[in-house]
């Protein structure tokens, strides 16, 4: 096995990706105009289409490629009951730590023992006050009345959404176990420290799969999704070697869970957790029996009615995370020419072409010359089957650098030619190769190279 990497060596920095994020419309601070709101951020056009494919390609691997996995869309707002149940009212605590001259604060489980043992702030060298427990759900009120009856949570997680629909979900849709659910939808923590952009915020997405299983064969499960999750980053093709497993000892695993390990991912500010694979035993479901009082035991028709709470094996990851990480893991700066200039270096984002933001460029070679009317028409034609952009501001060079940043795997040329054989320039975003085709293969010629993508570098 070849050795583990421990930094990150690669191109980016944070502070480059935040700059890109911006320029290019992935992401922006909210509320930027009033001087930001922590914890929070924008999903701009290139954003949004981004976070959209990728949330597309993880819900066709969870439901469309798994007959016995069907989707889910919980609201976000549930009965206060519920965080009871699963324990989050109780539990959902980080401990906190405030620097008493600096005001800063921490999670006092993510600076030095040192500092925690004398009470010295990290920062500041000032005095500490004691660590105490802090819930990290946002509460707010429901109805005209700000008093604890109408007291209600924003979710943070969408697992227990799945949990109190499992019953309805067995009903209508006539599951068996092994089945599972998946979801995707928004969650929010109070987080202490936001730090990393979009790493770790107060309102974020989640891309969560609980599968049910019967008791005694949740080791197995629990082996067979991590093989799962960990094939789909191979699919797509993200850099293997800034992937790897780490397991919960005794004191990081949750309260509920029988056995858990991270999917963790060399981001430039070193290993952090993407994605959990949790088995959350039959907690969830015993408690929001207990708490509900209805019977939540599966009857297994097919072995004598035989009753029992199921074990749930989860795969949680964060969709925002996830989008930070494929930036990251694209994320190149190439030499491409010796003339000694900025021109020199472009800097490229390699995304796997089925969650590029556009899908392919087109840009007419000039705009005069009827060569900007035949470039529309290709992208009109294109459209119904890609994502595309189009362009013809500038040279035809800093166009192809203006999409490689963009990570847009496809450029289509229309040049001179174009008119007379009906011909058109791809060019290929990761390589730079340019071939000429028939206008009209360009669609299954573009399709297939999805099809077919390997990443080179
Ligand atoms: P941490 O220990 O980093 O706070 P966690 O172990 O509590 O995270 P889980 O509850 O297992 O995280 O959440 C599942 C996934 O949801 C995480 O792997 C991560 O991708 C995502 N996630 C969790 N919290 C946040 C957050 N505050 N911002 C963005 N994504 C998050």
């Amino acid at each position: 096995m070849a050795e583990e990497l421990t930094e990150y060596k690669g191109p980016a920095t944070m502070e480059k990706i935040t700059s890109l994020a911006k320029r290019r419309g992935f992401v922006f601070q909210s509320s930027e105009i009033y001087g930001g709101q922590n914890g929070a951020w924008d999903y701009g056009p290139m954003g949004i289409e981004l976070k959209n494919r990728i949330a597309a390609n993880w819900w066709k691997a969870m439901t469309q490629l798994h007959d016995e996995i069907v989707g889910l869309d919980a609201a976000i707002l549930m009965h206060p009951r519920t965080w009871e149940a699963s324990g989050h009212v109780e539990n959902f605590t980080d401990p906190l730590v405030d620097c008493k001259k600096c005001k800063t604060r921490f999670r006092a489980d993510m600076i030095p023992d040192e500092n925690l043992a004398n009470k010295t702030c990290p920062e500041c060298g000032g005095e500490l006050t004691d660590t105490r427990k802090f819930n990290l759900m946002f509460r707010t009120h429901i109805g005209p009345t700000e008093d604890n009856a109408g007291l209600i949570y924003l979710r943070p997680e969408t697992a227990q959404g799945i949990y109190v629909n499992y019953k309805n979900i067995i009903q209508s849709n006539r599951m068996k176990i092994p089945f599972g659910i998946a979801q995707i939808g928004k969650a929010f923590r109070n987080e202490i420290v936001t730090k990393n952009f979009i790493f770790r915020t107060c309102e974020f997405e989640q891309m969560e799969m609980q599968y049910f299983v019967k008791p005694g064969t949740d080791v197995e499960w629990f082996n067979e999704w991590k093989k799962r999750r960990w094939a789909y980053y191979e699919k797509l093709g993200v850099k293997m070697d800034h992937l790897r497993w780490h397991q919960h000892g005794p004191d990081e695993l949750a309260h509920y869970a029988k056995d858990a390990y991270d999917i963790q991912y060399l981001f430039p500010m070193g290993w952090r957790e993407l994605e959990g694979v949790h088995n959350r035993t039959n907690y969830d479901l015993t408690r929001h029996t207990e708490y509900s009082g209805k019977d939540l035991q599966y009857i297994d028709q097919d072995n004598n009615n035989d009753r029992y709470i199921p074990f749930i094996i989860e795969t949680s990851a964060g969709l925002t995370r996830t989008l930070l990480m494929l930036i990251c893991d694209a994320y190149d700066e190439e030499k491409v020419a010796d003339k000694g200039d900025a021109d020199d270096w472009r800097t490229v984002l390699r995304f796997h072409p089925v969650v590029a933001p556009v899908t392919a460029a087109i840009l007419p070679l000039m705009k005069k010359d009827g060569l900007a009317e035949l470039a529309q028409d290709i992208r009109n034609e294109l459209k119904e089957d890609f994502a595309t952009d189009y362009d013809q501001a500038g040279a035809i060079g800093r166009r192809y650098r203006r999409q490689d940043e963009a990570g847009t795997p496809f450029c289509v040329t229309v040049d001179y030619q174009s008119k007379e054989d009906g011909t058109v320039t791809l060019r290929y975003r990761d390589s730079m190769e340019q071939i000429r085709v028939p206008r009209a293969e360009l669609t299954e010629k573009i399709r297939q190279e999805i099809k077919q993508y390997k990443r080179k570098s």
